[in-house]
């Protein structure tokens, strides 16, 4: 505003100037005119003059010619001063021309500014607008997760309900079973404990026949041994017989060993024919048989050996 405020002054300043010019130009035309008019005047008289002083004229005329060349410088220099004025006028004119498109420009620059300004308050809001909305965006977005989180967490506790509910289930279930098995169990006892009953039953029956066998097998071993105590009452008597008859065979083959000593000593002076042990020991005309286990020889009819014991 100000700059235009200026402008306007300057194009006041610059009227004024023209109208300075004007006034300045029409002064020097009536000098002219002015000039003119003496000029003619001069001449009347000059005319009027003629026949008064040649010389006069003359003078007059050299004044008048004078004059004339003082005028033209005067007309001169004021032209000059005229076209200085008019070149002042015109430098001031472009001056002010070039002050009013700076200013031009500057008000063009204020307004693009201004526009710019304008431009970047609308992006601003807009931007304003724009986060705003994201904001209600997010802030829906957050509704809904949370309400997607309660959803998820009811059905959570949904699970933890209904799982808890079948644990429940499966608990009685299992008290249940374990109860049946315990009744199964009991009956299986109860089944065992009969059959038990009747397994002893049978037993006993084994045992009373068990027993009637070991009561008639002792009698039998009973026998046995008694007839197994004879037999050796009979062997301990026929041993006791075969050991008396071998205590009497033995005197006899040391009375025979003397007496073969006694032979012996004599057969130094002549050889006498000495009999074998078992030539001896078996009489004339005896059967005689080998024991199995020791080789020992007995009479026939004997049931032990002599020597060591076993059966013949
Ligand atoms: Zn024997």
């Amino acid at each position: 505003m100000e700059e235009l405020q200026r402008l306007r002054e300057r194009k006041a300043q610059s009227a004024a100037a023209a109208q300075a010019d004007d006034a300045e130009r029409a002064a020097a035309k009536a000098k002219k005119d002015d000039a003119a008019r003496r000029k003619t005047s001069a001449a009347s008289e000059a005319k009027a003059a003629k026949q008064r002083d040649a010389e006069q004229a003359r003078r007059t005329k050299a004044e008048a010619l004078a004059r004339a060349v003082a005028d033209r410088a005067q007309a001169d220099a004021e032209a000059k001063q005229r076209r200085q004025a008019n070149r002042a006028a015109t430098a001031t004119a472009k001056a002010q021309r070039a002050a009013a498109r700076q200013a031009e420009r500057a008000v063009e620059a204020a307004a693009r500014q201004a526009a710019d300004e304008e431009h970047a308050q609308r992006e601003a809001e807009d931007e304003g607008a724009r986060q705003r909305d994201e904001a209600r965006r997010a802030d829906l977005l957050q509704q809904e997760r949370e309400a997607a989180e309660r959803r998820t967490q009811q059905a959570l506790a949904n699970a933890a309900a209904r799982a808890a509910a079948v644990a429940k289930l499966k608990t009685e279930q299992a008290a249940e079973t374990l109860r049946l098995r315990e009744e199964s169990r009991q009956l299986g006892q109860a089944q065992t404990a009969a059959e038990r009953e009747r397994q002893d039953e049978r037993e006993a029956a084994k045992r009373v026949v068990a027993e009637e066998v070991l009561r008639r097998r002792a009698q039998a071993a009973e026998e046995s041994a008694e007839r197994e105590r004879q037999r050796l009452a009979d062997a301990m008597r026929a041993t006791e017989a075969v050991l008396a008859r071998k205590r009497q065979e033995q005197a006899k083959a040391l009375q025979a060993a003397e007496q073969a000593a006694e032979r012996r000593r004599l057969a130094a002076l002549q050889p006498v024919e000495v009999l074998g042990r078992a030539a001896k020991s078996a009489r004339p005309g005896e059967v005689q048989v080998r024991c199995p286990s020791c080789g020992h020889l007995e009479p026939q009819g004997a049931r032990l050996c002599s020597s060591c014991a076993a059966s013949l």
